[in-house]
Order: structure tokens, then C-alpha cells, then sequence
């Protein structure tokens, strides 16, 4: 029962949210005591940047539109000599979690605080989670002076990411609720954020994908990305984060994607280790079949159907397998390597019913 016994972390953070809200954002800097801002973004979001920095006029010391996916550390070693160079005092980040990832690495290496404008649903703004690479391997590390002192969400600026992305972006999100509903720190206010992140993404991403400059169903998906991030905040992730990390590790696998393939195939792997987890889900999204309910969701938004086709090649399962089970993630259900290679090969085939459940 998760009234009987928890732990609940939470991080002190300014949550703006709702439509134009990105017109306050001079004032919070204001209210900050902030006056020389780098703003940061992708190469691909550098007009957004611009016109971000342009509203804060004297307050903007520079845009570096150098952010890259899986935070490669000496972009993040030049990012933060840049702010130094700049007499930075803060960073705002306007992108998804690779721009807010660099926003991170610099408030690691300088204690600069944050402002998050996310623009896609992955959750980073949320958590004091650093995911940074080097020499090619990803290693993650939570410190709380990563962690964002304000977010501004701002359902608009979600319009221009692509239909396809949006949804596998959303189902990102939907596998942090999923795997805090199962987590060590499961709590009654976590609970209901998770269950709750569940039905607004479950409801949301199907309208998103079908109508990507619906912003009512955009607003309703930023909500449930925001209920999900805060869910991993708090939160241990467990194998199917684990399995998401080795296998865009390994094989460079695009981040959200896999993360939408591999979804259903884990929840029906804890389902038995798991029930009343599994039946909150079920609840959640209104389904008598939580696993085939997530594996539709994520058929209806677009995910990929199996590691083949994501690009995977068919002799990384072992060397995945090996991964998955080295170093291992907390899992409610315990790992053998026999059931861990006949999961990784069901998702390479995309074979849901020769997957172990
Ligand atoms: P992303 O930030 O890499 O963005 C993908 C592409 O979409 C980029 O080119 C970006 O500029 C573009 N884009 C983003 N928003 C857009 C918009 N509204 N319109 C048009 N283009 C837009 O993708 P992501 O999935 O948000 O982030 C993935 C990265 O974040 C991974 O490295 C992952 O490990 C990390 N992540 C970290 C955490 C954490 O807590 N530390 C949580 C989730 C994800």
C-alpha cells in the first residue's frame, strides 16, 4: 500500500505554465535577480533563441546555439568557458532535453542557475539528472545544482516539433510515469502524479500526432510531459530505462523512439512482479489490458515496431544482453539471463508474443 511507508524527495522550482507564458519570462529574470543571461538551444532552434534573447534585451549576454543530443562533455567544457568569457550569471535553455541537458552541464562546472523553456516532453527541466558523454559512453549522475530553478512552460512553442517526434517524445514521457508507478520510492503523491501523467499523455498524443497545431492537445500533453518529468525527479528508473541507455549507447539509437518500442515489452515483463503498479496503469488508461493499451498507444503515435527497424543489428543482442545485465538497475522483477535474451530478441523482431511476460 503506498500509504503505509515512503520516501518522497522533492526540488524547489518555479513552475510558469500555459499559453504565451514565454512573454513573462524578462520579468521572472527580473524577479530573479538575474542580469546577464546566455541563452542556450540547438543549432536547429537558434531563431527561437535569438528571439528569446531579443526580448530580454540588456538582460541576454549572448546565444550559443551549440547544444547537442546525448551531451557530449566537450561541448559542455566550451559551453561553460563561454559563459565564464560572457560574465554569465545564468543560463536559459529553449529546446528539448539536449539544450536543457547543456544548460546542466553548465550549471555543474560553474553553479550558474537555470531558467528550462522546454519545447519537446522528455522531462530533463524536472530532475537533477546529467546524463554526459565521453569517449563515447553515456554515464549519468543526479546532483540537485542541476536541477532548473524555474521552468516556463509554453504549450505554443511545442507546435513546430513534427507530428512523429511529438509522439514518440510523449511516450518518452509516458515510461517515466510507468516505471515510478513500480519505483522503491512509490508514494500516494507520486502515485497520482504517475497515474495522472498516464491519462493526460494517453488522451493528448493520439490528437497531438493527428493534429500537431491543436494546441488545446498540445497543452493537455506539456501538463502530462510536466506530471511525468516530475515523476523521474523523484523517482529510481528500473530496466526500461536500462535497456533505453544500453541500446542508444551502443547502437546510437535516436533517444524517444526507443524508448517507445521498448515500453509494452517491459511493463508485460513486471507485470507479474508488479500487479497493483500494473493495475494503476490499467486504471490510468482506462484499459482492461495495460500492456496491449500501451502497445496501441504507441502504434497509433507512430513508434517504430522493432529493434530491426530501428537499425539495430542482429548481432548486438548479445553484447545488449550483456549490458542490460552488468551494472544492473533496479528492477521489481529479478533478471535472467535467459528471459533478458529472449526480451531483447522479441524487440529485435518485434515478436510481442515470444517475449516473456
Ligand atoms: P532533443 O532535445 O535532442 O531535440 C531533438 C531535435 O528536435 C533537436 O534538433 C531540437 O532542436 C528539435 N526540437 C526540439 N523541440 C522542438 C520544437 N518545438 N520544434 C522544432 N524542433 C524542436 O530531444 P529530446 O528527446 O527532448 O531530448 C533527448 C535528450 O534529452 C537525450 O540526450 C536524453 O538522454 C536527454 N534526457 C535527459 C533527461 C534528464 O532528466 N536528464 C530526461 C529526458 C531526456
Amino acid at each position: 500500500m503506498d500509504t503505509d511507508r515512503f520516501r518522497h524527495q522533492s526540488f524547489s522550482q518555479l513552475v510558469l505554465f500555459g499559453n504565451r507564458r514565454r512573454a513573462e519570462i524578462p520579468d521572472l529574470v527580473t524577479q530573479l535577480g538575474l542580469h546577464r543571461c546566455l541563452v542556450l538551444s540547438t543549432p536547429e532552434q537558434r531563431r527561437d533563441a535569438e528571439a528569446l534573447a531579443e526580448t530580454l534585451g540588456q538582460a541576454a549576454v549572448g546565444v550559443l546555439a551549440e547544444a547537442v543530443m546525448h551531451t557530449p562533455v566537450e561541448v559542455s567544457d566550451a559551453a561553460a568557458s563561454k559563459a565564464r568569457d560572457l560574465r554569465a550569471d545564468s543560463t536559459i535553455g529553449i529546446g528539448g532535453g539536449s539544450t536543457i541537458g547543456l544548460g546542466k552541464a553548465i550549471a555543474l562546472r560553474t553553479g550558474l542557475p537555470q531558467i528550462a523553456v522546454p519545447t519537446t516532453y522528455a522531462g530533463s527541466e524536472c530532475t537533477p539528472i546529467l546524463g554526459e558523454t565521453a569517449d563515447g559512453q553515456k554515464k549519468t549522475q543526479r546532483n540537485p545544482i542541476v536541477v532548473p530553478a524555474a521552468i516556463v512552460y509554453d504549450p505554443e512553442l511545442t507546435l513546430t516539433l513534427p507530428a512523429r517526434s511529438s509522439g514518440m517524445s510523449g511516450m518518452n514521457a509516458l515510461a517515466h510515469a510507468v516505471e515510478a508507478l513500480y519505483s522503491p520510492e512509490r508514494s500516494p503523491l507520486l502515485a497520482e502524479l504517475a497515474a495522472e501523467g498516464v491519462r493526460a499523455l494517453a488522451r493528448a498524443l493520439p490528437r497531438v500526432v493527428d493534429a500537431p497545431s491543436d494546441v488545446d492537445a498540445r497543452t493537455d500533453a506539456l501538463y502530462g510531459a510536466w506530471l511525468c518529468g516530475t515523476c523521474l525527479a523523484t523517482s529510481e528508473m528500473a530496466l526500461h530505462h536500462k535497456i533505453c541507455h544500453v541500446l542508444g549507447g551502443l547502437f546510437n539509437l535516436p533517444h524517444a523512439e526507443t524508448h517507445a518500442l521498448v515500453l509494452p515489452y517491459v511493463v508485460a515483463f513486471n507485470r507479474p512482479a508488479v500487479p497493483d503498479a500494473v493495475e494503476r496503469l490499467a486504471g490510468a488508461l482506462s484499459a482492461d489490458d495495460p500492456v496491449g493499451a500501451v502497445f496501441d498507444l504507441a502504434g497509433a503515435v507512430g513508434a517504430p515496431r522493432s529493434l530491426a527497424e530501428l537499425g539495430m543489428p542482429q548481432d548486438g543482442i548479445e553484447p545488449a544482453v550483456d549490458l542490460i545485465l552488468a551494472d544492473r538497475y533496479w528492477n521489481p522483477r529479478p533478471l535472467t539471463r535467459p528471459e533478458i535474451e529472449r526480451l531483447v530478441e522479441a524487440m529485435y523482431e518485434g515478436s510481442h508474443d515470444g517475449a516473456p511476460g
